[in-house]
């Protein structure tokens, strides 16, 4: 009985040490992990901050792209028929699924390709916002996951 007794008690000692050896691997990978996100976290808020700016700008927007077109007018003795095309700048866009074009006085040229060039920026930087909101969510999850603990655990 006492030899039994010696026996379970070992079994138990050792299973011991070894959920705590175990534990403390966990916890250091645990916390190396955690540490890890964290720092992914830091950055993609900071990456945030970063662009955002664009959005926080005051210069207004212009949906389109601006680019020079070269066009036959279609009367039939004009020089355009002979190869010389019409060149002007144009602003092009979509508007309820149609496509839209608008011919720019030169005057304006500079300043719309400025505008729409931001609008640009403002739309690349909104559809990272949107990817950094998922991988956001997903740190915050992994965060989680690893901070929680079993009550009286
Ligand atoms: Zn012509």
């Amino acid at each position: 009985m006492h030899s039994f007794g010696g026996i379970y008690f070992f079994v138990l000692t050792s299973g011991y040490l070894y959920v705590i050896i175990y534990n403390r691997m966990q916890n250091k990978r645990d916390r190396e992990e955690l540490s890890h996100l964290r720092s992914t976290l830091r950055d993609r808020l900071a990456e945030l901050r970063r662009i955002l700016k664009v959005v926080f700008g005051r210069s207004a927007l212009v949906k389109g792209n601006v680019y020079e077109l070269a066009r036959k007018c279609g009367k039939p003795n004009c020089i355009c028929t002979r190869g010389q095309l019409h060149r002007s700048m144009v602003l092009t866009w979509s508007e309820k699924g149609k496509g839209r074009l608008l011919s720019l006085p030169s005057k304006r040229v500079a300043e719309v390709k400025r505008k729409s060039e931001e609008y640009l920026r403002f739309r690349r930087v909104r559809a990272r916002v949107t990817e950094i909101h998922g991988e956001i969510l997903v740190l915050l999850d992994r965060i989680e996951r690893l901070r929680r603990e079993e009550p009286l655990g």
